[in-house]
């Protein structure tokens, strides 16, 4: 407790890391100070590497896959290291939840939750391990017996986004780890510090050296060589759809690495007149505003019946304007800060972009003051329509656009009125109405009179523009291996050559 009440206000001094390669930590010579978005100190130095490390560290990762120094251990020896990750991570929740806050602006108690959850990731990821199987073929006649084996893709690169440091991570590196794989990871500059503090752990915890390796850096320089690398099997890559398809170009223009990606999203809620209308404007609420709505699933589009719209929106607005905004720090904050100044320009830009278009501001739409550091009012525009850059673009921060429809078959017209497919909601009593949206709204993931509710057995990706396969549970680990097809002849070979 003496150890979390220290954590409570930003470190005199900024903290200092370096990066890791082959089981070492390297010292930069060029840094990137970070300043916490809440506070506007600094909080954390990292290394601007080179491309050269970057080919240092894909060399380590390299050799660590071709020796089997880790594919070649049982499934079991290597679900052990990751309980023990698991069991680590619970000892330095407080110190990871800390360093995620001062780098991103996210609420502390928001924080140690989701470290909670990575706990979770590893913990599902062990089982994986033990449980990865291929496939048998019984059925080929008496002379020929087939098996579909599954192998490690190889040397992984994972480039990681801002919005959610540790947990996209964790979403990651377990089930890459259960495969067999090893991995080269570079987190967004901006937030590298718990990513870096992982390196320490999984050391700890018995993986061998250069399984995992972190370089540090910008996502123009590093990001972009890692696509581009020839050397890397796999790329795993989340952040913005423009992003995406460069990493699709630099695949194609490479080696064709195999790519998962997990993009941008424009998510629609859909709310029936006939739904419990406190929790639906509860988790619309909340599916806007978690995490300043720098979410890749947030709920972003309202799509209400016409028939409660205004009343719901009244609800609505009620509970968005007792949304506790403030110091991530702050045990009761529900909402942070933006995550970068780049974000808080792009949302406060499209705030105005909504007012000019002609939506109607209900509640919101502004930035907030707090002294230091930057936020924005969870805000809600009403009267939106589909053609407006407010209700087709990602946004990315706490503005929700709120359309009406009349039908069922109106609300997935309009739901599948988008480039994206990442999620989708439905609330409504009506289990007709439920199923029927759930089957033809395209989306990745969808909740049913809930919002944003799962755990790493479930898998994550998005159907369109949102991206290319899925991570987490077993269908996570199955994208980081390939399929072997063998072929065992039985006895004796009927000749060929007679
Ligand atoms: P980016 O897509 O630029 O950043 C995501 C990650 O990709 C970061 O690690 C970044 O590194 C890296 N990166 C940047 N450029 C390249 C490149 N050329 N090749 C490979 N990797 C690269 O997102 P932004 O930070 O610019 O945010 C812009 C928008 O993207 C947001 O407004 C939001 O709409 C969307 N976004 C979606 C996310 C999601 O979870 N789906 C997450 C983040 C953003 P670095 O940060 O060090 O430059």
């Amino acid at each position: 407790m003496d150890q979390l009440n220290n954590f409570l206000s930003p470190p005199a001094a900024p903290r200092d890391f370096g990066f890791f390669v082959d089981g070492k930590w390297q010292s930069g010579h060029d840094f990137f100070v970070r300043h916490s978005p809440g506070h506007g100190v600094a909080v954390t130095r990292t290394a601007k590497c080179s491309v050269d490390d970057l080919n240092a560290a894909v060399a380590a990762a390299r050799r660590a896959f071709e020796d089997r120094r880790w594919s070649g251990l049982p499934g079991g020896s290597r679900a052990s290291v990751l309980l023990r990750v698991a069991e680590i991570l619970r000892t330095r929740r407080d110190e990871l939840a800390y360093w995620e806050t001062l780098e991103n602006g996210k609420p502390i108690a928001q924080a140690r939750g989701e470290i909670d959850h990575c706990i979770a990731c590893f913990e599902v990821g062990a089982g994986a391990a033990r449980l990865l199987h291929g496939d048998s073929f019984n059925s080929l006649g008496d002379g020929l017996f087939g098996m579909v084996l599954r192998e490690p893709i190889g040397v992984v690169g994972l480039i990681t986004p801002w919005n959610f440091p540790f947990l996209i991570l964790c979403e990651r590196v377990p089930f890459i780890l259960a495969s067999g794989c090893t991995m080269v990871v570079k987190p967004s500059e901006v937030t590298s510090a718990t990513t870096l503090i992982l390196a320490e752990v999984l050391a700890e915890a018995g993986l061998p050296d250069g399984v995992y390796n972190v370089i540090t850096g910008s996502g123009r320089t590093i990001g972009q060589a890692m696509s581009e690398h020839p050397d890397i099997d796999m790329l795993s890559f989340t952040g913005s759809t423009a992003v995406g398809r460069s990493c699709v170009h630099a695949a194609a223009d490479s080696n064709f690495k195999k790519l998962g990606l997990e993009l941008g999203g424009k998510n629609p809620i859909i709310v029936f007149a006939d739904s419990d209308l406190e929790d639906a404007a509860d988790g619309a609420a909340f599916g806007i505003s978690f995490n300043t709505g720098q979410c890749c699933v947030s709920s972003s589009r309202l799509i209400v019946e016409r028939s409660v719209a205004r009343e719901f929106e009244a609800l609505l607005a009620e509970k968005m304007k007792r949304i506790r905004v403030g110091d991530p720090l702050d045990e009761t904050t529900q909402v942070g800060a933006i995550t970068t100044e780049a974000q808080n320009t792009t949302i406060l830009d499209y705030i105005a972009k909504g007012k000019t278009e002609g939506a109607e501001l209900v509640t919101g739409g502004t930035a907030i003051d707090l002294g230091r550091g930057q936020y924005i009012a969870p805000t809600l525009f009403s009267g939106v329509s589909r053609e407006m850059a407010i209700a087709r673009d990602e946004i990315f921060g706490p503005v929700l656009c709120s359309m009406t429809f009349d039908t069922v078959e109106q609300a997935v017209e309009l739901a599948n009125d988008t480039v994206y497919g990442l999620a989708a909601s439905v609330w409504t009593k009506n289990i007709d109405k439920a199923l029927t949206v759930t089957r033809r709204v395209r989306a990745g993931r969808f909740w049913v009179n809930t919002m944003m509710a799962g755990g790493p057995e479930m898998p994550l990706g998005g159907f369109k523009q949102s991206g290319w396969g899925r991570e987490a549970g077993m269908y996570g680990v199955e994208e980081y291996t390939q399929v072997k097809s063998v072929h065992v002849e039985i006895g004796k070979r009927t000749h060929w050559i007679s």
